[in-house]
């Protein structure tokens, strides 16, 4: 190896000092994307034949390609859904990259797998699940929906026979994630789109009346927190449709499933015991680093059913052992499950239910806060931690321009979103270090 590719002591001291500054000091929030050609040219050349050097393409690294990537974990990034991972979650992520661990099989990644599956349980055990619920940490919700809905799908065919005439459904409101809608186009089904509230909210009974007397309905999918407005649905109206006509029900709970570690945000979730699968992301609000989803089972060997592999070169696999390949699509994984977990034991359980109850807090006091601005105009109060605002007299372009321009300087980044076909402001908490006033100040700019 060292022939071809030698040790270099210093390099590793590099890497690692920078990685040791960033974590202490944070990022720059005014770091922003730019131009690919702008980039290319600061980066110039680096894949050669005799390669730059390490030093050189660190110093390439720290002063080109980090100053062109946002700062996800600035407390005043509440864009889209942002990252607030803990400082001992980012360290240990480097431990995870030099511990070199294959955590698609047990016989491979044992003792990691068990570690990552006390985190997994930890979850399960918040959502009310018996012991024997279990899953895998995956890439994102976007897997995640996509290889829980490929098990129920394999559930229905299975219990239900052949595909329907007119394919497979996937019953779910227009304020589902994006991606179950390319999960459905991934399994070749198509979504069945169930009625939403006033709010977008799915109901038991809107449910009931999109599903009774079809047999073509392969799963259903409730939103535990929408991404556009933190709205939960009723996952107990949906559990007791589901229960009636045998259905496969998952919870997406990618972003707002954090909260069910705020003992004052559980009830939201009720019903959520009666599902069969649901995903989390802990890179989300569940301070861990990219990229992390929780995909957990309540009976994981209909999972397996679907998702396990079978070869002639994977025979000598223990299969009575918990290989995570067997419940998403996915072989090969780094145990990307461990730096959550590693974090979850630093700091204990306790301090993830206050992080989130002051991610929280935060939100209703900056709700309240806009709605006393007699400049702003609150929708509606927030279920989680997403606020919608609107700024009346301002339009789309003067909308888009504020919140490019507060993107420059670094002072808040609050991207507007199309809320019932109006462009809308939006915030999204996730870190507990985001200070309600603050956020207020920088709202005062849109006087
Ligand atoms: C973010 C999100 C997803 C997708 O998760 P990724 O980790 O980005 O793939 C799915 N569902 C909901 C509700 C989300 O908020």
């Amino acid at each position: 190896m060292s022939e071809f590719f030698p040790q270099d002591p210093a390099l590793l001291d590099a890497v690692v000092a920078w990685s040791r500054r960033r974590i202490l000091e944070g990022q720059d929030p005014r770091a922003t994307a730019r131009p690919a050609a702008e980039i290319l040219a600061d980066l110039g050349p680096t894949i050669t034949a005799d390669g730059i050097g390490g030093h050189e393409a660190l110093r390439r690294f720290v002063d080109v390609v980090v100053t062109s990537t946002r700062a996800q974990g600035d407390p005043l990034n509440l864009a889209y859904v942002p990252s607030a991972p803990t400082p001992a979650s980012l360290v240990f992520d480097l431990a995870v990259s030099a511990a070199e661990i294959f955590a698609g099989t047990w016989e491979a990644g044992a003792g990691a797998i068990a570690a990552e599956n006390q985190a997994l349980a930890w979850l399960a055990d918040l959502a009310g699940w018996p012991a024997g619920a279990g899953g895998a940490f995956v890439q994102g919700g976007t897997i995640g929906n996509l290889s829980a809905l490929a098990a129920g799908r394999h559930a229905a065919a299975t219990a239900r026979g052949a595909r329907p005439p007119g394919g497979w459904k996937i019953a779910a409101t227009a304020d589902a994630h994006s991606s179950v809608a390319v999960a459905a186009r991934t399994m070749d089904a198509e979504i069945l789109p169930v009625p939403g509230d006033e709010r977008g909210r799915l109901t038991g009974d809107a449910l009931e009346a999109t599903v009774a007397g079809r047999d073509d309905v392969a799963a259903v999918v409730v939103t535990a927190g929408t991404t556009n407005a933190g709205i939960v649905d009723d996952i107990a109206g949906a559990a007791a449709v589901c229960a009636r006509h045998g259905l496969w029900l998952h919870v997406d709970g990618a972003y707002g499933l954090a909260a069910l570690a705020a003992p004052g945000a559980r009830p939201l979730f009720a019903g959520i015991e009666q599902a069969d699968s649901f995903v989390v992301d802990p890179h989300k609000w569940l301070f861990a680093p990219y990229d992390c989803c929780a995909l957990v089972y309540r009976e994981p060997a209909r999972a397996a059913a679907t998702h396990a592999q079978f070869a002639g070169y994977l025979e000598q696999i223990d299969r009575g052992e918990w290989n995570p390949s067997d419940y998403a699509i996915q072989l090969t994984r780094r145990p990307r499950g461990l730096p959550f977990w590693f974090s979850l034991a630093t700091y204990g359980t306790a301090a993830y239910a206050a992080a989130v109850e002051k991610v929280l807090a935060t939100t209703r006091e900056l709700a309240a806060g806009i709605d006393a601005a007699d400049h702003l105009e609150l929708l509606f109060p927030p279920e989680l931690s997403v606020v919608l605002f609107r700024r009346p007299g301002w339009s789309e372009d003067e909308m888009r321009a504020w919140s490019r321009r507060c993107a420059r300087s670094g002072v808040i980044l609050c991207v507007p979103t199309r809320w019932q076909g109006e462009l809308v402001f939006r915030l999204c908490l996730v870190n507990p270090d985001t200070d309600a006033a603050a956020v207020l100040e920088a709202l005062e700019t849109m006087r």
